[in-house]
């Protein structure tokens, strides 16, 4: 992992902290490299459910 890499990591885990959606990072979490890197990964393929209310 390069520095400025890891230096976009950091900025996008304080910006979701202080309130960013996940969906706006510029970097992945989950495969701690450049999310345009990864979009293609099984892992982000289907959407994400966490933040919606599941259907009663
Ligand atoms: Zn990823």
């Amino acid at each position: 992992m390069n520095q400025k890499l890891a230096d976009a990591i950091q900025r996008d885990n304080a910006a979701e902290e202080a309130g960013m959606h996940a969906d706006d990072r510029k970097t992945c979490w989950t495969h701690q490299t450049w999310a345009a890197d990864c979009a293609e990964s099984p892992l982000h393929t289907r959407p994400s459910i966490a933040h919606h209310p599941r259907p009663a």
